[in-house]
Formats: C-alpha cells, structure tokens, sequence
C-alpha cells in the first residue's frame, strides 16, 4: 500500500488555488495586521463580494491601509454612497450586444464574454454590475455566440473576454477555439485576462500547449495597475505564455491611491517590462457607480500622461484612453 502524501506537500493546481481565495474582509485585514481599519463594515461586500487569490494579497505590504494592491480590492463603505454621473452600465454594454455572450462596437473586433468568472475582484471594476447570469455565453452554451460570429464576415478578431476567459479549463478553452477555428474570416484571437497577473498558476504546461497549438496570432492582453502585482511566479508565467507564441500587453486602470503617480506609473511600465509585456492601454476609469472614490479628474490623468511621455521611451508609454459609449473606438485623451 502506497501511504497518500500529506496534502501540503503536493503541488497544487490552479483551481485548489482558485477556491482557496480569501473572501472575508476581515481575514484579508487581519493577514494584514491591519485589524480594526475604519469604512469597512461589510456592506459593500455584500453588494460585490470580496475575493482575492491568497498569492496575489501575499505581495501586499504588511501593515499598510494604502497598499496599491489592497485598495484594489477590498470593500469599502463608500462604495454604496451614490455619486452623480456614476451608473450601473457604464459603458453602454446592454445596448451594444450582438448576440448571446458577444458584444460588437468596433469595427473588425467582437467580444465573447466566455465567463463570469474572475479570480479577483476589482472594486473600480465596470463589470461589477453586469448581468453575467443573462449574458455570459456560459460553459457548452457558446452555439449562439459562435453563429453572431460566423454570420459577421467583417469579424476578424475574437476577444475572449469575461469575466477571465482563463477561469474555464483548459478543455473548454480548446472547444471553443476549436469551434472558432472553423470560421474562416477569424484571423486573430486575444484574450483578455487578469489571472496571469493574480494567479500565475493558471498559466500551467496544459494552457501553454492549447496556445501553442492555436491557428491564429494570439495576443494575450493582461492586467496590472501596480508594479507590485509582479513577482518571480508572474515572471515565469509571462515566460511561458511568450514561449508558446503570445504577444503581450498590458491594460492598466489609472486609479486614485493606487497608481495615479508618476513615479508608481513609470515604475509600472518598467516592471511589466522586464517580464516581457508592453503596456497597450492606461484607462480613464469608467464611472461605474461604487467607483467614484477611484477617479483621477481629466486634466490630472493628462498632466500625468504628459509627465511620463517626458520620463518613459515611447515603447513603454501607454495610450491614455477613455471608454465612451457610442464611439468607434476607445476615445483617446
Ligand atoms: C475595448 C473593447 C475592444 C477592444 O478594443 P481595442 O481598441 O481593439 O483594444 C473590443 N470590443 C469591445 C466591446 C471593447 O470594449
Ligand atoms: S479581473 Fe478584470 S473583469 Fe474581473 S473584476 Fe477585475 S477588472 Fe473586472
């Protein structure tokens, strides 16, 4: 009889790693030392529950309430004050659905909102109302999705979106780019994710096979707003997603408190960088109702934007860009 090893000892995969997030606020606080913090009664908790993948809240600082990474996420009783001008659909997601789990506003390009699921939550995030139950073209429900897509020949790229398109397996990823594979006018795939910056264990041999294999370019579009949010573990798993052929880019949300510094922006695009990904986009956050107390104003974001034009080679400076509903792209600023 082979006697079972003790469960700590075995490497854990990624979903044990998903399932094991932290989700009470005041764990989170008191791994922290940070017990009895004012304006986090748990409220807001209620309305978007906490969740954040113990590796990612192991590289906040110990004992500080303004940690860039803490702030990201943790529920905060303003966030259930209601701010003028902040809406539950923002960015006028409802009316540009094409069809079940797709959403096409620009030219060439549609969403497939692959899940809800995410790994962490953001609390500035758009998504945080979005009817995901209705919407999201659910695990083995992608038929209607896939047809909005083959019946648009102008549709050259496939965003998987969500939620975190990398929260489903690696099998069902490959169903569904095996079914996309089979529509000629798709010539390139992107995804949309958050989870190799969160959970790097996502980023296992198993994904980078399924990319390697995929008939398309790939671009791999992740999202980091602090240089803090990368670690060794981040590192290599940006190593394997570029070994098995993807592009990489960052997306970042400017954020008061968290990144809305010259210094903490270029130290941002240095670091993601170094572990190989070019910044895409610094998004002017959407004015999602909950989020106010996030938003950097217009002429600050452009001084800012400004400065780190003057500081950062033109490679690693990002596009300052705004979401505005109706437009044919993202606006720039
Ligand atoms: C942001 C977004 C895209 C991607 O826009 P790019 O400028 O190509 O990065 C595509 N579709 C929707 C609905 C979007 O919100
Ligand atoms: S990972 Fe992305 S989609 Fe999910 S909550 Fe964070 S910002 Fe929103």
């Amino acid at each position: 009889m082979i006697p079972a090893a003790p469960a700590r000892l075995q490497p854990r995969g990624w979903q044990a790693l998903w399932r094991d997030a932290i989700r009470d606020p005041r764990e989170l606080l008191a791994l922290l030392g940070l017990d009895a913090l004012p304006g986090v009664s748990g409220g807001a908790a209620e309305a978007f529950p906490l969740r954040v993948p113990r590796g990612f809240a192991a590289r906040m600082r110990h004992g500080d309430p303004h940690d860039p990474l803490l702030r990201q996420v943790l529920p905060l009783d303003e966030e259930l004050r209601p701010v003028p001008g902040f809406s539950l659909d923002a960015v006028g997601d409802a009316a540009a659905r094409a069809g079940h789990g797709v959403i096409h506003k620009y030219e060439g390009r549609a969403l497939l909102v692959s899940t809800g699921s995410c790994a962490v939550h953001c609390r500035y995030c758009f998504r945080r109302h979005f009817p995901y139950a209705e919407q999201t073209a659910a695990a083995g429900q992608w038929s209607e999705a896939l047809d909005a897509i083959r019946a648009d020949a102008s549709l050259h790229e496939v965003i998987l979106s969500g939620g975190d398109p990398l929260s489903l397996s690696t099998p069902k990823l490959a169903a569904l780019t095996d079914a996309l594979a089979g529509i000629g006018h798709v010539r390139r795939l992107r995804l949309h994710t958050r989870l190799p910056i969160v959970l790097p264990e996502r980023v296992d041999q198993e994904l980078a096979d399924w990319l390697a294999r995929l008939p398309w370019p790939v671009a791999v579009v992740v999202h980091a707003n602090h240089a803090h949010e990368f670690d060794p573990a981040v590192d290599a798993a940006m190593a394997r997603l570029r070994g098995a052929g993807a592009s990489l880019l960052n997306q970042a949300v400017l954020l008061r408190g968290v990144n809305d510094s010259l210094d903490a922006q270029a130290d941002l695009h240095e670091r993601s960088f170094t572990a190989g990904v070019l910044p895409y986009y610094l998004h002017q956050l959407d004015r999602v109702a909950g989020a106010a107390h996030f938003e950097v104003p217009d002429d600050q974001a452009r001084a800012l934007h400004a400065a780190m034009r003057a500081r950062l080679p033109g490679y690693l400076l990002p596009r300052l860009v705004r979401e505005v509903a109706g437009d044919a792209s993202k606006r720039p600023m």
